[in-house]
């Protein structure tokens, strides 16, 4: 028996089988990349080039701009044609900056650093090598790192979770990661640990990808970290799912992983953590699955971020005969978008085309009660849903909207089809904007 999660969830099909056995290759560099400013939760980089600069791989070209926002590096040797404002999936527009990359382009951070000396690196030092990174949580909230990982002094953390649960179907870019990139793994993990005072530490991943995890505990031997095998259930990977599965802790209404002594860093995180300690190298590449019965050939890539969907979808063969949606993401939380110029961002674990999106009647509600028993959060979403749709948004939140997740679950489970996620992105939205 597995652990898990103690409340709702469902179980949709996986379809890893698509890109799973296929390994992570890099995209050629696009002719031109268009590299958002916005890239992280908060506030958007402030650009510090403009049009006819002359840009390096790595160089910082946008400046973090408040507590909560990333600094963001040119993915290329460049030169910087055009300053655009581009729109995200997500329906954010922000700036971005143009680079047209160069035919050659240099490999800047190939000098690694030893064990020993990464051993003596403070907690600071390491702290604030994560924010001159930029790297931000690459598991789909893109919260800057650096805000995650400074935890002040007296505050204890018990548990360091690394999540590799990837519980979105579609998505197997953390799969591979785990095949390929084991020692990179490793150190990103031990250099976390010791970042956060040598808490308890797991990987954790789900049953479907146990055999992957094990190999990687392999190398990994005995003693720094332990391996959690979780039932492959979603959304087991959301933060407040995994620490409820691996330490029974229930994050209360309103708190943070931290205040019942927790940390969940994304797989992806730990390996960025990894570059940018041993290498100086700041987030600005990440691999991507691209998969789906919409796409000729699903594949893992390696790319840079500002790189053009449409780059990827070529790379892979093209959109197959019937394609009919392109969503950024998984399909339970990613975000459907039209233009295929939409550069992909440090969060984007995924493009996904689907074939046939078959049209979703909606019916009235019957009060099965299924969303409820879905819901890992214990929120009741046909009352939500109800409040927010007759403008009462503040009866909402006094049901504790601002604790949905926005994972899906209760939509999925709906016999009547009514699109419960999409009226509480807008009642929150409603709310917000009201504060
Ligand atoms: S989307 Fe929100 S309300 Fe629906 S199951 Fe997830 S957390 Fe619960
Ligand atoms: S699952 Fe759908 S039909 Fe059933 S109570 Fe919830 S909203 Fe109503």
């Amino acid at each position: 028996m597995f652990k898990t999660f103690r409340f709702g969830g469902i179980h949709p099909d996986s379809c890893k089988e698509y890109s799973k056995e296929s390994p992570i290759e890099r995209l050629p560099m696009p002719k031109m990349l268009t590299v958002p400013m916005s890239m992280s939760a908060g506030a958007p980089a402030k650009l510090v080039v403009g049009v006819g600069d002359v840009v390096s791989k790595g160089q910082l070209i946008g400046e973090k701009s408040g507590f909560v926002s990333a600094n963001v590096h040119s993915p290329a040797d460049g030169v910087v044609k055009e300053i655009v404002t581009v729109t995200l999936p997500a329906g954010n527009s922000c700036s971005a900056a143009r680079i047209e990359t160069n035919e050659e382009q240099s490999d800047p951070f190939s000098k690694r650093l030893d064990d020993e000396s990464v051993a003596k690196l403070s907690k600071q030092e390491l702290v604030a090598i994560v924010e001159r990174s930029g790297i931000v949580g690459m598991g789909g909230a893109a919260f800057p790192a650096n805000v995650k990982y400074g935890v002040k002094d007296g505050v204890k953390v018990e548990y360091l979770l690394i999540n590799a649960c990837e519980c979105e179907p579609y998505l197997t870019c953390d799969c591979r990661l785990l095949v390929e990139r084991r020692a990179e793994i490793i150190k990103g993990i031990r250099v976390l640990k010791s970042l956060f005072g040598n808490p308890d530490t797991r990987l954790c991943t789900e049953a479907n990808k146990k055999a992957e995890a094990e190999g990687l505990m392999a190398e990994a031997g005995s003693g720094s970290f332990a391996l959690e095998i979780l039932k492959t259930k979603y959304p087991q990977g959301d933060e407040k799912s995994i620490i409820n599965a691996v330490t029974g802790r229930e994050v209360p209404s309103g708190k943070l992983p931290l205040d019942v002594g927790c940390v969940v860093v994304n797989l992806g995180t730990a390996v960025a953590v990894y570059e940018a300690v041993y290498y100086g190298k700041p987030s600005y590449e990440r691999v991507v699955t691209v998969t789906g019965k919409g796409v000729r050939h699903p594949k893992n890539l390696l790319c840079p971020v500002g790189a053009p969907v449409r780059s990827l979808l070529d790379f892979c063969g093209g959109l197959a005969e019937g394609a009919s949606m392109i969503i950024s993401g998984g399909p339970m939380m990613g975000f459907s978008f039209y233009d295929l110029d939409t550069p992909i961002a440090k969060a984007t674990s995924g493009i996904l085309v689907l074939d046939k999106v078959s049209e979703k009647k909606e019916y009235p509600c019957i009060s099965c009660g299924r969303c409820a028993a879905a819901c890992p959060m214990r929120l009741v979403p046909t009352r939500m849903y109800k409040f927010i749709m007759n403008e009462r948004v503040s009866d909402a939140i006094d049901i504790n909207l601002m604790d949905c997740r926005e994972c899906g679950c209760c939509e999925f489970s709906c016999p009547s089809g009514i699109p419960l996620v999409q009226g509480f992105k807008m009642g929150k939205k409603i709310w917000r904007s009201r504060k």
